[in-house]
């Protein structure tokens, strides 16, 4: 494009650097290139924007869900989880590099989770995102987007500001492989985010899992278990009909690892469901010998979601079996479920404001 209006290559390098590391929200905003250059690429037809935040929610504990619009008028949900101080999710350990906003708020480190679809087709029993099935992919322009989006809002800049990214919301990220792939590289390429600070989580699309692993650059791999054995999970999550555990298993046994890195394992507690001592036990079988850990998620609940969050004594014993087996495990802590950002609730309608 830059090319053919006649520009030297060094301003495609500008253009990139504007859109990406400075995050601009319009073609004329970038001073850096000549006026009339600006008005030709106008001319042309290219425009240059980020989706419209369209509505925010703030929680009682600073996480904050976004409703973001995209050009079609279609939304997707993004999520900011300051952590650490201020941040509810800190655990107080990690030292120094705080910074004080301008309002105010102190934060260590934030945590944006980040959608891949508009709804998702996985149809997992328990997650409110399933309930709208899958409208479209989003573009690789689109998943960046919605992170600019939120990082202008919050007026942080990458890297200086420790931000990091759980591709965690609306949708199922290895359906939509290589626009999130292609993400991940303008991500670190561009806004300048380290893809040792992302994690994907998948619901066990297992040849995607395979081509994952072979990708040079690449977050690291969370897959969301979720069950113990396969009746059970064919009843929570029916793609395990297609990619049952002994296939989801064997790949991630096949998953290079890098130094230092492990796989996580999610598991969302359902009360007297999933969430007895036997399926505790079962899963310690099932990762026995993996360098894993698994993020219990007590079920955070919703309009129409058949199941029951479990008590906390029934999820402390589900944690002491396999910390006792010698499996690392954390409970997971929800934020922002006052305002339904939490794991599972991410909706894209206006109901749920
Ligand atoms: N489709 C991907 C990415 C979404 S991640 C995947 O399934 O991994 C969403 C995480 O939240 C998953 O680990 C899922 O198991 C969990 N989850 C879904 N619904 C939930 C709910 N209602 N309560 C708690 N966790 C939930």
């Amino acid at each position: 494009m830059v090319e053919e209006a006649g520009q030297p290559a060094y301003r495609g390098r500008q253009l990139f650097e504007a859109i990406y590391g400075q995050r601009v929200e319009s073609l004329e905003k970038i001073t850096t290139l000549p006026q009339d250059f600006r008005a030709s690429l106008t001319q042309r037809g290219s425009v240059i924007g980020l989706p419209a935040i369209e509505k925010k929610f703030v929680s009682a504990d600073g996480t904050v869900r976004y409703l973001i619009a995209l050009a079609d008028q279609q939304t997707v949900e993004t999520v900011w989880m300051p952590e650490g101080d201020d941040g509810e999710a800190g655990d107080g350990s990690e030292a120094g590099n705080q910074v004080e906003r301008a309002a105010g708020r102190k934060w260590d480190r934030a945590t944006i989770c980040v959608s891949s679809q508009v709804g998702c087709a996985v149809d997992c029993q328990f997650c409110l995102t399933a309930l709208l099935g899958v409208k479209r992919n989003l573009s690789a322009g689109e998943i960046v987007g919605q992170i600019c989006a939120v990082l202008n809002d919050q007026d942080v800049s990458p890297p200086q500001d420790r931000v990091n990214l759980v591709f965690m919301g609306m949708g199922e990220p290895f359906l939509n492989y290589d626009n999130f792939m292609k993400a991940v590289r303008l991500l670190v390429e561009g806004v300048g985010l380290a893809e040792s600070r992302m994690t994907v989580s998948t619901a066990g699309i297992v040849p995607r899992i395979y081509d994952f692993g072979a990708e040079s650059v690449r977050p690291k791999l969370a897959i969301s278990l979720n069950a113990s054995n396969d009746d059970l999970r064919t009843r929570l999550m029916p793609i395990n009909r297609k990619w049952d555990l002994d296939k989801l298993i064997a790949a991630a046994r096949e998953f290079p690892l890098r130094s230092r890195e492990r796989l996580t394992f999610e598991y969302v507690l359902l009360d007297q469901v999933n969430d007895a001592p036997q399926n505790a036990r079962e899963v310690v079988e099932l990762i026995r010998g993996l360098r894993a850990k698994v993020n219990l998620i007590a079920l955070n609940p919703g309009p129409g979601i058949a199941f029951q969050t479990p008590a906390e004594k029934r999820v402390l014993e589900f944690q002491n079996i396999l910390t006792s087996a010698g499996v690392p495990t954390f409970i997971r802590r929800p934020r922002g479920r006052d305002i339904f950002a939490a794991c599972g609730q991410l909706k894209r309608t206006l109901e749920t404001a």
